[in-house]
């Protein structure tokens, strides 16, 4: 179990104190990508154990939380291909079957500081207003929003909604799921399982909008009628049902673009 480490110069090198010669000065060098290590006090070196990358990016992702840098370096997926990273954007990005073009097409990022996703999030300006980080790898965090913004003034890629319908969702890769399988701009997201005035605000103003689908996850049909009695007024809507996913991310993941396109095409009665 490792307590804390430095960082070497090389990103993929951390040392740490060694636990065989009761070193106090961090004299054992760990490669985290050939998971090899080398104690330059007693020469105790050998290979590590698989889990310990997952054990040092928590770490090292706990200590950047706790920092809040303002200059994260976020570089595109693609450049991350071979290093340590990389199994973390396969569990979070390939298996939920997204491809690197869609990283590409919604200018999503890896965050080198906080080993993330970094999914950008627009204002009314066409303007990045924050990030979301989706981690890689701990498993006690998920999300990160940045702490001085309120994200329910805002939805998540209502900028490039252009179509005469909108589908709510709950968080980002709900969004994202449903948009990569319609192959068009058609769903945003919430952060979360309420609607704000100010989110109300955009969808109600926005001219050519006609419907809109309520499709927040499958427990959460309290919170879907509460968002559909306050856009009654306002606008046609419809609540879309799972009966067996939890959400559309999930759908996606489980039975594929295809799948999910057509159940959304004949829930929103849209002819392609
Ligand atoms: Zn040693």
């Amino acid at each position: 179990m490792i307590r804390d480490f430095k960082q070497t110069g090389n990103p993929e090198e951390i040392r740490v104190c060694c636990p065989r010669c009761g070193d106090t000065k961090y004299h054992l060098y760990i490669n985290i990508r050939l998971k090899l290590f080398h104690c330059f006090r007693c020469n105790y070196s050998g290979k590590y154990k698989e889990d310990l990358i997952d054990e040092v990016l928590l770490l090292k992702t706990k200590k950047e939380v706790k920092k809040e840098q303002k200059s994260y370096l976020r570089i595109p997926i693609f450049n991350v291909k071979g290093t340590y990273l990389w199994k973390g954007i396969e569990n979070v990005w390939y298996k939920r079957g997204f491809t690197l073009e869609d990283a590409k097409n919604y200018g999503i990022l890896v965050n080198l500081n906080l080993c993330s996703l970094s999914i950008p999030v627009y204002d009314e300006n066409q303007q990045i207003a924050f990030y979301v980080e989706r981690f890689l790898y701990p498993k006690d965090l998920k999300y990160l929003y940045p702490s001085n913004i309120k994200v329910s003034n805002f939805l998540y890629n209502f900028n490039r909604i252009n179509g005469d319908f909108v589908i709510l969702t709950e968080g980002v890769f709900d969004a994202l799921a449903i948009n990569v399988s319609f192959k068009k701009d058609v769903a945003v997201a919430l952060f979360g399982k309420n609607l704000s005035e100010t989110q109300m605000s955009f969808l109600v103003k926005k001219n050519g909008i006609n419907k809109i689908f309520i499709c927040l996850d499958r427990d959460a049909l309290k919170e879907s009628l509460i968002i559909q009695n306050k856009l009654m007024p306002f606008k046609e809507t419809k609540i879309i049902f799972f009966d067996f996913e939890k959400d559309p991310a999930d759908f996606m993941k489980n039975k594929g673009r295809e799948i999910l396109k057509n159940f959304l095409i004949k829930e929103v009665n849209y002819a392609n």
